[in-house]
């Protein structure tokens, strides 16, 4: 199946690579495997981190499964006689996705493939896929590579791995720490300290009410003000709303907007006291950093010893960029999880299906489809 770097592809071959073990790649993984593909050697699952879980085995330790997070079981979870309904809400949310995955995973014998980084995704002179892998152990030697050739490509890689933080100027002066939602381990680094925690999520929420029992001093900077909705009344509509658009720019080619603009954040009783509290009380966005805070244009400053960027991620598609997917307006035209450029590339998780319950659907949407193109392509 695997063959060594620089054979192209006259070398052994498997029919469809899954890049990242997520929600997303497994779901496909479950479908392709029910449809009588055989992990391991039809199909082969690769993940770059270190254990089970996706992007949620880097989550921190504070986040625990609820009303804010809520992850929807796997398809065929049940199977194993588990559900995320029903998870100790005591334990970080962390440990039982890893957990649940990684018995997921055995259960169903998808064989991933881990530490293994694809670095790059390019085509052969003969129109395979060919599929550059590094194995990615954590030690300081260098990575071991190999190259595999392929049919087709699933991406499902998430977004983790590509916060985004905004520019503003003087960014490169402040003397304290600055990191994004991805950095973020525990607010108990921050007691006794002043923070500006920026972005208008629930991640930002998470970490202002943490902070807050860490007995650190926050400010709210956001860019839009935070709309928030009741959440018996408009959560589904919003919710709704807010996939459409995300579809609507994949289908396009567009960047992804942001998922809270489209859906703005929830009442719950936890917010609604911390807006009473004076803890969750959004500013707008300061126009510049300084060396120990944030100024805002009418000249008021905050003093800052760190500032927490929770201000979204960017879908992680470096690694396909030798394709030329990438449209002029700066993303990749995608419609019912497929590429409109080349039907050969696949994206699971991506815009519209960037939620526990979408990368479900896009599981099954996906595997149908790479069983018609493999049938096609035979
Ligand atoms: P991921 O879980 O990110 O998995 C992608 C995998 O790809 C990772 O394991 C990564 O190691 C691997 N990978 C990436 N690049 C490469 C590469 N080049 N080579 C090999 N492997 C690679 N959604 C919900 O439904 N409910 C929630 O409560 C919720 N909370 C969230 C909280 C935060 C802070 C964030 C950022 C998102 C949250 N989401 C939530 C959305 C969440 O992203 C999805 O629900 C889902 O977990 C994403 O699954 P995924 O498989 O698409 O991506």
């Amino acid at each position: 199946m695997v063959v060594a770097s620089g054979a192209p592809s006259a070398a052994p071959r498997t029919r469809v690579v899954i890049i990242g073990a997520g929600q997303a790649g497994l779901s496909v993984a479950y479908y392709l495997r029910r449809f009588g593909l055989v992990p391991g050697s039809d199909f082969v699952v690769v993940d770059r981190g270190p254990s089970t879980g996706g992007a949620w085995q880097f989550r921190w330790r504070a986040l625990r499964l609820g009303t804010a997070h809520k992850v929807n079981d796997l398809p065929g979870l049940a199977d194993l006689g588990l559900s995320f309904d029903t998870a100790d809400r005591s334990v970080p949310a962390r440990d039982i996705v890893s957990d649940y995955y990684d018995r997921y995973e055995r259960y169903y014998d998808l064989r991933v493939r881990r530490p293994v980084e694809v670095r790059r995704v390019d085509e052969s002179s003969d129109g395979d896929l060919v599929v550059e892998l590094a194995h990615t152990s954590g030690s300081s030697s260098p990575a071991e590579t190999e190259t595999l050739t392929t049919e087709i490509v699933v991406n499902a890689t998430g977004t983790w791995g590509s916060p985004f933080r905004p520019y503003y100027p003087g960014r490169d002066d402040f003397a304290g720490r600055q990191l994004t939602t991805a950095e973020y381990v525990s607010a108990d680094e921050f007691a006794g300290q002043d923070v500006v925690v920026v972005g208008g999520g629930t991640s930002a929420i998470g970490f202002l009410l943490e902070l807050e029992r860490a007995g650190a001093t926050t400010t709210w900077a956001t860019r839009r003000p935070v709309e928030w909705f009741d959440q018996q009344e408009l959560g589904v509509e919003m919710g709704l709303a807010a996939v459409g658009e995300q579809d609507e720019a994949a289908k396009r080619g567009l960047a992804l907007p942001s998922i809270v603009s489209g859906t703005g954040v929830p009442m719950t009783r936890r917010n609604r006291a911390g807006i009473d509290r004076g803890v969750l009380v959004d500013r707008p966005m300061f126009a510049s950093i300084e060396k120990d805070g944030v100024r805002w244009g009418d000249g008021s400053f905050a003093p800052a010893d760190a500032i927490i960027w929770a201000t979204g991620f960017r879908p992680e598609l470096r690694h396909l960029a030798p394709l030329g997917l990438r449209s002029a307006e700066g993303g990749v035209a995608v419609e019912r999880g497929v590429s409109t450029v080349d039907r050969r590339v696949f994206f699971a998780g991506y815009g519209p299906q960037a939620s526990t319950i979408g990368a479900n659907r896009a599981g099954r949407v996906i595997a149908r489809q790479v069983l018609l193109a493999l049938s096609r392509s035979r």
